[in-house]
């Protein structure tokens, strides 16, 4: 069990015609089963399907339940406000997901007609999330107020991550 054949659950995937007679086609079904068989926690198996296959409804059950971790353990009076909370799981996500650099799509390089320069924006494609990015897409003026929760939920989505990959044998 691989990345790759998590990845066979892409729906561009799914359209391609199926090949005749070949004895070893994955199917959707196929590694629904194989993933079954993992014993895999809801969370875990989001996680997989959201990482792997970019599906939103994934993403936004994987968050919901990252969220309800959060609220319940949260104390009362230094509750953040749960939209709050939402942002920073989903760009804690995106920081654990899909890391590829928009500037150079993932290259590393930024290539002009007579130039080719290390891309500012990311180190070998990564893209860097600077706290200045962080609290631009967050709408925040500052992100210090949201350091230790973010560290924590990225934290906790890293764990995941680990184990969810440790079951299907990864
Ligand atoms: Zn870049």
């Amino acid at each position: 069990m691989n990345k790759e054949l998590l990845s066979m659950l892409l729906p561009k995937t799914q359209s391609l015609e199926k090949t005749t007679g070949s004895n070893d086609a994955i199917t959707v079904e196929d590694i629904n089963l194989i993933l079954s068989y993992a014993n895999l926690s809801r969370e875990e198996y989001n996680f997989l399907l959201m990482k792997f296959v970019s599906a939103d409804t994934y993403k936004s059950n994987f968050v919901s339940e990252i969220a309800l971790r959060f609220y319940d353990i949260e104390d009362k009076k230094e509750l953040l406000d749960f939209d709050m909370l939402n942002k920073l799981i989903n760009l804690a996500v995106v920081e654990c997901c899909e890391p590829k650099c928009v500037f150079c799509k993932g290259t590393g390089s930024i290539i002009t007609l007579d130039n080719v320069s290390d891309c500012p924006h990311c180190i070998d494609g990564v893209f860097t999330f600077t706290e200045q990015v962080r609290c631009y897409l967050l709408s925040v003026k500052s992100f210090i107020k949201y350091k230790s929760k973010f560290e924590q939920i990225k934290q906790l989505i890293q764990d995941i991550e680990i184990s969810a990959l440790n079951k299907i044998g990864e």
